[in-house]
């Protein structure tokens, strides 16, 4: 990703692609100080921009970071990085970070928090066996308490046992995998939210120790403007026998089918392809 053409988005100018670099005295490269979005673009416009520029500010707040930028200002940025690449159809990356300068050390205050936006076209997260449904391992690290991490904030550190429980899951020929939380209920995979169906009902974790994903509260907010019964509680791993139904939410899954978690099996069914069909008009409309 780091030799090509291009613009990226650095500290309030375009930069050439190959030119977006960071001293190796980065701060958020020794400490995981550093926060950041994915997000969608579609047919031009950025899905729900303003709410993952929202969220940047309030995950740096959550680590006692301001990122220098206001909502609108990133809203621009976004804007201008997309326009510069010529993209309509892109995954957006933004990120704030503690930089290098003043201080090496774990106290990094007087260190300038510093910001990228860069796009690329990507198509489907888990690559064109979607609607097989995907196969989820079951992760052996657990999703933090809140008195451990700030779990509300979409931070890099939160992120070392994705990516361990990814790797971990793809050696196994899985696609990904699915954390229980640190009191053993079901909780999220390494980048998206999960739900399930049982009797036309959708039963989904609480969003008490997981990211509150933009794509999750999108498509709450859609099953219930349909009439659908959602039930957002904490889920325990043996209720899984009794689902039907499984899928994933995130701004990069968008909404993709599960149809395996370890021994567990689901079906791609109804409703997962409606709430798909209905998300996919939805980023469009
Ligand atoms: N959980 C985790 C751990 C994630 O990384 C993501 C992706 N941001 C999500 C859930 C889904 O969040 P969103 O719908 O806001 O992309």
């Amino acid at each position: 990703y780091d030799d090509r053409d291009g613009k990226i988005w650095l500290d309030g100018a375009l930069v050439d692609w190959r030119d977006a670099k960071v001293h190796i005295l980065t701060h958020a490269l020794h400490y995981a100080s550093s926060v950041f979005e994915g997000e969608r673009c579609y047919d031009g416009k950025v899905f729900k921009g303003h709410e993952h520029s929202l969220r940047l500010i309030e995950s740096g707040r959550l680590l006692e970071m301001e990122v220098p930028y206001s909502a609108e200002e990133i809203d621009a940025a976004k804007e201008a990085v997309l326009k510069a690449n010529g993209l309509e159809n892109a995954y957006l990356r933004v990120v704030a970070w503690r930089g290098s300068g003043l201080d090496m050390g774990v106290s990094a205050r007087r260190n300038p928090v510093r910001m990228a936006v860069a796009a690329w076209e990507w198509g489907s997260y888990y690559g064109d066996a979607k609607w097989q449904g995907a196969k989820l391992d079951v992760a052996r690290w657990k999703r933090p308490s809140p008195d451990t991490i700030p779990t509300a904030a979409k931070a890099a550190g939160l992120y070392m046992i994705c990516t361990m429980s990814k790797h971990a899951a793809e050696a196994k020929g899985y696609s990904d995998a699915l954390f229980m939380d640190w009191r053993g209920y079901v909780a999220e995979a390494t980048g998206a939210n999960i739900f399930f169906v049982k009797d036309g009902e959708v039963h989904t974790p609480l969003a008490d120790a997981i990211l509150n994903g933009i794509t999750r509260q999108t498509v709450i907010q859609m099953l219930k403007d349909q009439g659908v019964t959602v039930h957002e509680r904490h889920i325990k791993p043996e209720e899984l026998d009794g689902f039907q139904e499984c899928w994933l939410t995130g701004s990069a899954a968008e909404v993709t089918p599960v149809g395996q978690i370890g021994d567990w099996h689901f079906q791609v069914g109804q409703m997962t392809r409606k709430v798909a069909e209905d998300y996919e008009k939805l980023v469009r409309a």
